[in-house]
């Protein structure tokens, strides 16, 4: 099978960097033929295209809570406890349906990367945050920036369970301290949006961090509420390459020969960049592996079905994206921790600008398009066979995703007639063998 990623993408990103074109797919709602989406959430959650962001619960003001599948995947704990009124609301900004870029007239338009203001290297202007941090801490400055600067009152994003570490919940941070305490990828299942209304409620302003797949549901919600675009200022996120079932935390610990009982700590990553995945028990044990062996086996990354179909994993809909800029997205030494920073919109702009005067985050060099191909090829390549699966859901009368705004057409270009074709016929045969299927709790 021919290899499809940078290469490829650079051909078309020289040939589709022309900001006219682009901005012209900005506004286009794209369904491949015949295709059609979920008309409701048990249909979402039936077809694999639940994320579980948590806007269920949200929406319902905690009626239909989260819960945790035996399949190690987040969802609403019912689907059919909506009332008319509320899954309306949902349908209208859910990720299972729908993803839309957030454009701002930013000055530069990539096939790949979408619009941007601009792309550099960044890190935390403090060194403890910048150690302690995920990759050089960007996200976590500049939370703690938006706090100390009385921009916003506090932090939605996400953090440890304290009851059940391995596992992951919303948190609300209002000081540095507890931004802090909340930093550092989560690569299980997690529900921010289970704390939107919570926070939309506060009428006070705050800033969220959270996947692409959330904030594209945030954009979404502010159509259909306009509570959040007046208090909800600031949305930060992590480029993301998938969300792993809990299945993935559970193996390590077996692999360390603890119980999920047993635990004090679960750090993914942190304390160094990538930094070591570290467990630790309450009888005093501590066990540690390498970013590189939690990660050795890509069959072994169990990522949620969203996430094969995810059409904007870049962070489209955010004011400021945050990536790893390891070359081939392998790191290959414990570094003294880097991101690339993708500024998206005015007020990212401003944000950064404020945060660098303020010595909390330093800009380094920029970063061409071109370059975090190179350090996401994986991301490269998912954007270029979208089109193709969904058109493989289509045939498979199964639903798919929306897209605004997402220049999936153009992106399904890269790909020559047979890539598309293999692409569109393992979606088919996936499809047809029900492996994106999930059981419904009613
Ligand atoms: C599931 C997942 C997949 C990722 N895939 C990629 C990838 O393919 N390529 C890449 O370049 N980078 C990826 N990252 C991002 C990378 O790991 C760093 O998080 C990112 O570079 C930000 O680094 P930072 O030092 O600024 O983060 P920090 O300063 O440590 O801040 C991280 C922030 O993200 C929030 N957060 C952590 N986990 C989650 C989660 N699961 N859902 C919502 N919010 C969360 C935390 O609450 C915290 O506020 C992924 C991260 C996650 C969580
Ligand atoms: S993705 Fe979010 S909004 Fe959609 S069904 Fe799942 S929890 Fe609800
Ligand atoms: S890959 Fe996409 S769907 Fe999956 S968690 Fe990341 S942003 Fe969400």
């Amino acid at each position: 099978m021919q290899q499809i990623g940078p290469a490829v993408a650079n051909k078309l990103g020289d040939k589709f960097t022309e900001r006219q074109s682009l901005m012209e797919q900005q506004n286009e709602t794209i369904l491949p033929d015949s295709g059609r989406t979920a008309t409701s959430v048990a249909e979402v959650v039936s077809s694999g295209l639940c994320i579980g962001c948590g806007l269920c619960e949200a929406v319902t003001i905690g009626r239909v809570p989260m819960h945790m599948t035996e399949y190690g995947g987040l969802r609403p704990s019912s689907v059919n406890k909506f009332t008319k009124q509320e899954e309306d609301k949902i349908l209208a900004a859910c990720p299972g349906i729908i993803a839309e870029s957030r454009p701002d007239n930013a000055p530069h338009t990539d096939l790949i990367w979408g619009s941007y203001f601009s792309m550099n290297y960044g890190w935390a202007g403090d060194a403890e945050r910048r150690f302690a941090s995920s990759s050089g801490g960007v996200l976590t400055a500049l939370g703690c920036h938006l706090l100390k600067t009385k921009k916003t009152n506090f932090i939605l994003h996400v953090g440890p369970d304290p009851d059940m570490p391995m596992r992951s919940r919303w948190v609300m941070s209002r000081t540095a301290e507890e931004v802090q305490r909340n930093a550092g990828s989560r690569y299980g299942p997690v529900a921010p949006l289970a704390g939107l209304e919570n926070a939309l409620q506060r009428e006070e302003p705050f800033a969220i961090i959270a996947k692409p797949c959330d904030l594209g549901a945030v954009h979404r919600l502010s159509k259909v509420d306009d509570r959040v675009d007046r208090v909800c200022v600031a949305r930060l996120t992590l480029v993301c390459g998938g969300q792993s079932r809990l299945g993935k935390s559970t193996a390590l610990l077996n692999e360390f020969g603890v119980l999920e009982s047993e635990l004090t700590l679960f750090r993914y990553r942190g304390f160094g960049n990538p930094g070591r995945t570290r467990v630790e028990t309450r009888d005093g044990r501590a066990f540690e592996t390498t970013y590189a062996e939690f990660w050795k086996e890509e069959a072994g990354w169990d990522y949620e079905t969203r996430c094969k179909f995810c059409p904007d994993a870049l962070g489209e809909a955010s004011d400021i994206a945050a990536t790893d800029v390891w070359p081939g997205a392998n790191p290959t030494k414990e570094d003294a921790g880097f991101n690339g920073v993708i500024c998206r919109t005015q007020a990212g702009k401003e944000l950064l600008d404020g945060a660098v005067a303020g010595d909390d985050l330093v800009l380094g060099d920029s970063i061409t398009p071109r370059q975090f191909d190179s350090f996401q090829p994986n991301q490269v390549r998912r954007k270029l066979v979208l089109r193709a699966r969904f058109q493989g859901l289509a045939q498979a009368n199964m639903p798919m995703i929306e897209t605004v705004g997402l220049r999936l057409d153009k992106l399904a270009e890269a790909l020559d007639a047979h890539h598309r074709q293999e692409e569109t016929s393992a979606t088919i045969q996936r499809a047809l063998a029900g492996r994106f299927s999930e059981p419904l709790r009613s």
